[in-house]
């Protein structure tokens, strides 16, 4: 059969599809892309819309041209060598699908990644010949996308894998992977391999976190939840040649296919600067518990439990600004000092006397309220600040009769079956709004040499309050 033959008889073959459907033109113009059909010496048969665009010429024109004499040289070697391998092909409805850059013969003559696929159609009677049915579509604006969401992920400081099936490296989706783990040849590589001299933060087993990582491969969705919290995920990094440690943080996103576990894509961010930071709070936080048991232990007196007189210096600045401000009616201070104390030591013993002091101690706490401040002044002098929100509602003799009475109670029994108690004199006084504490603290003290002049075991206030 001559060439022109074989285009009639193909002609004769779209016709008898035209009468099926006379709306073949419309029915290619409508599918999207590029869209001809070749006989078997490659002729174009039909075309739509799109593949006149692409030739630059009208479909009349281009009935009957040689299909790989409208593409460029390169173009055309190329679908010259796709469509024989179709044609070699000898399955039916073979199908060949490949990508190629064609630039079009439009105005601006912009190149375009064409996907393309030719089938080759096998007609009835072998005399008529196949066709080959060619569509393609240009993808270049997803590539572009494609392209903008790639320099994206090159330009994020974040680490991006894909793990394949095969558990190792296929595809590195930033750039800045690279920077963390300080090597370049990241594809092909396990993530075992990549993590083999990191550290946990927790100091957990990395080893067993990653062979469970390996066993998620062709699992199911609910094996990868299961396992899912014992994969590495905060690890540190040595490199050979950089002494700093580098923290990475592992997040893993799993690809399922068919509901089971085909890959992963990993994004590594950089945590380091989080983890020093992290341990910096943590040790500052260790340096603030220090230095307040090193305070606590030092405004604590820890025979007695009250405040020691370090504690005056700045526990007491609130309560007295407070006082100064108004918020605080009334600011009492009662100066109280143990009978005769020296006696105690000489006849029992210093040990003695500490016990009988450090009962005094707690004798004066039972007998104050939360709001009140007890200090042991001195060996076995206290002072009392006794802060009042109602005007000279605050009895100093109240307060310091309660603790004698309390301490007249109190007798501590020796190993020889004696008993020894203790008794108390103190003296009051009142903060005025324009004084120094110490001017109130030393007219307490007044009264409280007035207490043991006057026979001791008593209570002398100012006013007689
Ligand atoms: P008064 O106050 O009634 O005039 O007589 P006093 O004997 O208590 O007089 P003074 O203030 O001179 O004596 C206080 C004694 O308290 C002297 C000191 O050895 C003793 N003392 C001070 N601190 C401590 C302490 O922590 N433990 C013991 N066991 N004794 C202490
Ligand atoms: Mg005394
Ligand atoms: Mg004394």
């Amino acid at each position: 059969m001559s060439q022109n033959n074989e285009l009639l008889a193909c002609y004769k073959v779209l016709s008898v599809l035209e009468t099926a459907s006379d709306n073949t033109e419309t029915m290619l113009d409508n599918i999207p892309g590029v869209v001809v059909v070749l006989n078997k010496n490659l002729q174009v048969l039909r075309g739509n819309e799109e593949f006149a665009t692409l030739c630059g010429r009208s479909m009349d024109t281009l009935l009957g041209f040689d299909f790989i004499s409208l593409f460029s040289e390169e173009n055309s070697a190329a679908l010259q060598h796709h469509i024989t391998r179709l044609r070699t092909n000898m399955r039916p409805n073979a199908r060949m699908d490949f990508e190629l850059e064609i630039i079009p013969f439009t105005a601006t003559r912009q190149a375009c990644q064409f996907y393309w696929q030719a089938s080759l159609v096998k007609l009835p009677k072998s005399a008529e010949g196949d066709l080959i049915s060619i569509t393609g579509k240009d993808l270049s604006a997803l590539y572009q996308s494609e392209m903008k969401l790639k320099s994206l992920f090159a330009n994020l400081p974040l680490g991006m894998l894909i793990i394949n099936a095969e558990g190792k490296i296929s595809e590195v989706l930033a750039q800045y992977t690279e920077v963390l783990f300080d090597r370049s040849d990241l594809v092909g590589h396990t993530l075992a391999n990549l993590l083999k001299d990191a550290r946990n933060l927790g100091e957990t087993q990395i080893a067993e976190g990653l062979i469970n990582f390996n066993e998620c491969f062709g699992k199911s969705k609910m094996h990868y939840e299961n396992i899912q919290k014992t994969l590495p995920c905060m690890l540190a990094i040595n490199y050979p040649y950089d002494s700093n440690t580098k923290w990475i943080n592992i997040n893993y996103q799993p690809i399922f296919k068919a509901s089971s576990v085909e890959g992963f894509i990993l994004l590594i961010e950089n945590a380091t600067d989080s983890v020093l930071a992290q341990k910096e709070m943590e040790r500052i936080s260790v340096l603030e518990r220090q230095i307040q048991a090193v305070y606590e232990s030092a405004i604590r007196d820890p025979l007695t439990g009250l405040f020691t007189r370090l504690f005056m210096k700045d526990g007491l600045t609130s309560l007295i600004g407070n006082f100064s401000r108004g918020s605080i009616a009334e600011l009492a201070v009662l100066l109280l000092d143990v009978d005769h104390f020296k006696n105690i030591n000489d006849t029992y013993g210093h040990k003695i006397g500490d016990t009988i002091l450090s009962a005094v101690g707690k004798i004066i706490l039972q007998q104050i309220r939360d709001t009140d401040v007890a200090i042991r002044y001195g060996g076995e002098e206290f002072l009392i600040i006794l802060p009042s929100n109602t005007s000279h509602k605050t009895s100093c003799r109240v307060v310091g009769d309660r603790i004698r009475a309390a301490l007249a109670d109190y007798l501590l029994t020796l190993e020889s079956g004696e008993t020894v108690g203790v008794k108390i004199s103190g003296g009051g006084a009142w903060c005025r709004k324009d004084e120094n504490l110490n001017l109130a603290i030393e007219r307490a003290d007044g009264y409280l040499y007035e207490a043991k002049r006057s026979g001791r075991d008593r209570i002398i206030t100012e006013s007689g309050k």
